[in-house]
């Protein structure tokens, strides 16, 4: 293996990965160095992958306890065995992070093994994961794709059995009676669902008034209802003080945000997700003097180089949404500037969605963020119930919600919660994409029955012709 590259990748997840891909697509000789045993990063080992497979499987599971007789389907009562879910949901992972390994080979890049740090630009010193020598590889530019970890909160150890943060919960061996969430954030709302569906009690503790901070704050109130529909229950407006492992369960000590009373909780298993945190410890930055923000995230401009030339950072070890698909297009970008192309990512167009039931799917500004910039605007608003897709599916919670420039209608935000709301969000990221109206989304044929007919209808209502209700 040749010690000299045109590129050092550190790190091999969504953001990693892909860049290593597109710069060997792009001639470029290229090493990625990567600490873990497996390609993938967190996203395909123990955050996005996992996590949907444990959704899909849960979600089948509640079906047929539920769902299938409201269709006459009887299948008695569902039995769960823990331990095939979980070698399903590995033999799933391992399929996809073998998968790269497969795509390196095929783009000639060579997958250092092992802890990587910059001694000095130019240089990556790789520490083997198995012990041994270090080596060192010398290069061109270096790119940091080392991505996030979980935050930490004081007062709360986790040991990753009874107190976890998302690795753990996607291993947990039983269903446990009561989880505890803290923070109702995308990983807590996602995880709780998973662990509710299967069977447990779960609480959802909030530090805000509110759960999805950032969305669009009627979305995210409908959603909420929903969820509470389904068995989470939620306490907003409070902070946890602290969280004790013990021989029979965790206790909990919370108290309201205002000021009050503490009060305490016990649970079988408490979750922890309250954030992640870029990780960059170990790189040598301080010493190299790479700039970080107040968060520890690392600074670049607008080609996504640090502050050190040859050095660059994407994903989630720099600002913006920690989305797998945001770090992949920061990937891309990233490799074709190296390569003298104009690489770009559009953040206003970077949808997000939890992928609960119903989903939530958001893209664009929303109500507030209008508001608040005094943007003048026009919302159409369609409910599932009126969808002939949604109600032969018997699957009518939520709504489309489009909003657009009142002056000019071009589509600034969409905002879906219901069925499938993650693949309906792309059809407005692709009208916005193109400086869409809400007009050309209402006059585009849409296949029937489809859930996507709520789109169309949705952007009929901006104007305030929707044919179905
Ligand atoms: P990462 O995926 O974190 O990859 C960084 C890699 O760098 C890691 O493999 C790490 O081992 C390696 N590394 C770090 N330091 C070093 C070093 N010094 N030397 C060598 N290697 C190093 N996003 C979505 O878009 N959709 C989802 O559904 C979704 N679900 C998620 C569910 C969970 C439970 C979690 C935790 C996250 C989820 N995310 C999801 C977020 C997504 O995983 C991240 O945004 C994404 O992985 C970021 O990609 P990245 O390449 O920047 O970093
Ligand atoms: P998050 O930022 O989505 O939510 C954290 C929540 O914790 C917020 O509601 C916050 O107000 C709350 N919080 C913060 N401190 C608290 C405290 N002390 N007590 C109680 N609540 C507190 O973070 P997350 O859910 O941990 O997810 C981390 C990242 O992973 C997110 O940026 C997300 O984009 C990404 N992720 C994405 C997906 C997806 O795309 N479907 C899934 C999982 C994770």
């Amino acid at each position: 293996m040749a010690d000299n590259y045109d590129l050092v990748v550190i790190g091999a997840g969504p953001g990693g990965y892909v860049a290593a891909i597109r710069a060997a697509q792009l001639g470029m000789k290229v090493a990625c160095v990567e600490k873990r045993a497996a390609l993938g990063g967190t996203c395909l080992n123990v955050g996005c992958i996992p996590s949907k497979a444990l959704l899909n499987a849960s979600h089948k599971f509640e079906e047929a306890g539920h769902q299938l007789a409201e269709f006459g389907i009887e299948v008695g009562k569902p039995k769960l065995d823990v331990k095939k879910l979980m070698q399903a949901k590995t033999g799933i992972v391992t399929g996809l992070t073998d998968g790269i390994g497969f795509l390196f080979k095929k783009h000639k890049i060579d997958w250092i093994q092992g802890e990587g740090s910059i001694p000095a630009a130019g240089k990556v010193e790789v520490k083997p994961s198995g012990g041994g020598n270090k080596q060192t590889l010398t290069c061109e530019r270096i790119l940091i794709a080392t991505g996030s970890e979980s935050t930490p909160l004081a007062g709360v150890e986790v040991d990753e059995k009874k107190i976890v943060t998302s690795t753990g919960a996607l291993e947990l061996t039983k269903v446990p009676g009561h989880l505890v969430v803290i923070g109702a954030g995308v990983i807590g709302l996602e995880l709780g669902s998973v662990w509710k569906r299967l069977g447990s009690k779960v609480t959802v503790v909030e530090f805000l008034d509110r759960i999805v901070p950032g969305t669009d704050s009627e979305t995210a109130k409908r959603f909420q209802r929903s969820l509470a529909k389904q068995g989470l229950e939620f306490k907003l407006s409070t902070k946890v003080t602290g969280a004790k492992a013990g021989k029979s369960g965790v206790k909990l000590t919370m108290e309201p945000v205002k000021g009050g009373q503490p009060e305490e909780m016990t649970a079988d298993v408490v979750l922890l997700a309250i954030g992640r945190r870029p990780l960059t410890a170990g790189l040598g930055l301080d010493k190299l003097g790479v700039e970080l923000d107040k968060r520890g995230f690392v600074v670049v401009d607008e080609d996504f180089e640090t502050s050190v030339k040859g050095i660059f950072a994407i994903g989630d070890a720099i600002p913006g949404p920690m989305l797998a698909h945001k770090a992949e297009e920061d990937g891309v970008a990233c490799a074709e500037i190296m390569a003298g192309q104009s690489g770009h990512v559009d953040y206003n167009l970077v949808p997000g969605i939890v992928y609960t039931w119903p989903e939530l799917a958001t893209v664009g500004k929303t109500e507030e963020q209008l508001k608040e910039a005094g943007v003048e605007y026009r919302k159409g608003v369609f409910p599932f119930t009126a969808n002939s897709r949604a109600r032969a599916n018997l699957d009518t919670e939520g709504q489309i919600k489009i909003l657009a420039d009142a002056k000019t209608d071009r589509v600034l935000g969409a905002h879906i919660l219901g069925p499938d709301a993650g693949t309906l969000i792309h059809e407005i990221c692709m009208a916005m994409a193109f400086g869409g109206s809400a007009e050309d989304v209402a006059r585009m044929c849409h296949g029937h029955p489809t859930l996507s007919e709520g789109v169309k209808e949705a952007a009929l209502a901006v104007d305030g012709r929707p044919i179905h209700i």
